[in-house]
């Protein structure tokens, strides 16, 4: 036993955290912040499921060409409009 032991195991700047999940003394720097902000050990670090995170898509993934036309004209008949009388397709 070293002759200056007072008993406690202070070391100074190097605190202590109290584990959020499992409620046990650790040393401050050999604790981690989880996804959930919640500050543990590294016994109950439980690192963020894949699941979770949005795929990756590239920027330019279902853009639309620019300057695109349509390959054929529809043109609109009056049997597409509603009659604003009765609320119905078509004009009789
Ligand atoms: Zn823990």
């Amino acid at each position: 036993m070293a002759e200056n032991y007072t008993g406690n195991d202070y070391v100074h700047a190097q605190p202590y955290g109290i584990c959020d999940r499992c409620g046990f003394k650790f040393r401050l720097k050999a604790m981690r912040t989880e996804w959930t902000n919640l500050k543990v050990c590294g016994d109950c670090y439980d690192p963020r499921p894949e699941h979770l995170d949005p795929p990756y898509i590239t920027p330019n993934e279902g853009a639309p060409l620019p300057n695109s036309r349509p390959d054929e004209l529809i043109e609109a008949s009056d049997d597409d409009q509603l009659d604003t009388s009765t609320g119905r397709p078509g004009f009789d």
